[in-house]
């Protein structure tokens, strides 16, 4: 078990170390498939024992090997936080978990940390991204509907796919009203389309937890940057990361807050 999760660590590590790779290319342009990763200011052609994750950004202090200049904290963060996200989507799957399942559950992670870190940075949602995380995860709630019913033989009339369609609806439709009242100054059209790839993953009532610590930790968040004076009432603060941040915390804990909730107010 402790080989598993290591494996999976390592897995993750790497995977994190091509998101970047990915970040960086949504930003420049360039084709996601090219040719090798070079240093961004020196242009300089890395050798593989520059590409280590997190080590090589540890041993170079953060420092390119050929220029000096400063590599982003973006590497090494996106990396471990690759690497520690996949053992916890495996660990919700583990033992009973099939490749299919979680080759998933890793791929939405990883689009769930390309959106938060592109984002945070450029205030943008890429469609690149998105639209393809979409159209995945409506395929895999298709295909676990048609597998429950027909493999499993459940026989009950109420349909899982509908319960993350109708999730998907009323997310994205919320974040449409707020972008139509405020006129796009509120939410941005990627915060819709986010808000609806969400109700996807997580289905009713995972949905509403995850919408609701979002809002909470986005004006919490809010309020720290005006009182440092980081940020004046107006200006905007992306909310995609916090979306994020909301859905991975009621993937993992959601079922445990909403028995929590329950015990309270009974
Ligand atoms: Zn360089």
């Amino acid at each position: 078990m402790f080989l598993f999760f290591f494996i999976i660590f390592i897995l993750g590590l790497a995977i994190g170390s091509f998101l970047n790779v990915i970040i960086f290319r949504l930003e420049s342009g360039e084709k996601i498939i090219n040719d090798r990763s070079k240093c961004m200011n020196c242009r300089h052609v890395l050798e593989w024992h520059d590409l280590i994750p997190v080590l090589s950004f540890v041993f170079l202090k953060g420092r390119c090997r050929y220029c000096g200049n400063k590599i982003s904290w973006q590497y090494p963060f996106v990396e471990i936080a690759t690497g520690i996200l996949f053992i916890i989507v495996s660990s919700i799957q583990y033992p009973v978990s099939s490749i299919f399942y979680l080759l998933f559950w890793c791929y939405i992670t990883s689009a769930l940390i390309v959106i938060f870190v592109y984002d945070f940075k450029h205030y943008i949602i890429p469609d690149k991204v998105i639209f393809p995380a979409i159209i995945v995860t409506l395929g895999f709630n298709l295909f676990n509907d048609f597998v429950t019913r027909y493999t499993l033989h459940v026989t009950n009339n109420n349909s899982q796919f509908l319960n993350f369609l109708f999730s998907a609806i009323l997310a994205g439709g919320f974040f449409y009203a707020i972008f139509v009242i405020t006129k796009g100054k509120g939410m941005g059209g990627g915060d819709v389309k986010l808000g609806f790839l969400i109700g996807l993953i997580l289905g009713w009532p995972l949905v509403l937890i995850s919408l609701f610590l979002s809002f909470i930790a986005g004006s919490v968040a809010g309020m720290f940057l005006m009182l440092i004076g980081k940020k004046k009432m107006k200006s905007v603060i992306p909310f995609g990361p916090f979306l994020v941040l909301g859905t991975f915390i009621a993937l993992f804990w959601g079922g445990g807050i909403i028995k929590w909730y329950m015990n309270m107010i009974i």
